[in-house]
């Protein structure tokens, strides 16, 4: 078996799901390196979860060759949050393992909008 296919099961989760279009999601942006789809269970009136289609499953696991990507993703939550007209402002969250509150082990951005957010957070 090869390291990637190793890797990419280790990492297999519902997101990987989506990207291959096996289970639905409302999709709202899509390239070459990412996906933006609504949350399922929304925080807030705008709550989008943008993943790279890389499986890189948290934070910790990124590395230095990741490094183009997660600006991409960044940038692209801009671009996510002002398609969506968040123009009052909106947070960007990611959540890293189980002290962070992640349960899905794909790495996500949450960005939450419309609403006046606390802070901090729980
Ligand atoms: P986290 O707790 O940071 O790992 O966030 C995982 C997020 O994925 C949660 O906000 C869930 O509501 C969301 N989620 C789980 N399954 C789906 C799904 N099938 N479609 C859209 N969002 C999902």
């Amino acid at each position: 078996m090869s390291k990637y296919i190793a890797m990419s099961e280790n990492t297999e989760t519902i997101f990987s799901k989506i990207i291959r279009r096996e289970i639905p999601a409302d999709i709202v942006y899509e390239d070459d390196l990412a996906l933006a789809f609504k949350d399922i269970h929304p925080q807030a009136p705008t709550h989008i979860l943008l993943i790279p289609k890389k499986p890189i499953a948290t934070l910790a696991d990124a590395e230095s060759q990741d490094h183009a990507l997660l600006g991409h993703l960044l940038l692209t939550a801009k671009r996510v949050a002002e398609q969506a007209g968040l123009k009052n402002g909106y947070r960007v969250v990611i959540n890293a393992g189980d002290d962070g509150g992640q349960t899905v082990y794909h790495l996500h951005l949450h960005i939450l909008g419309g609403r006046q957010l606390d802070w901090p957070p729980g």
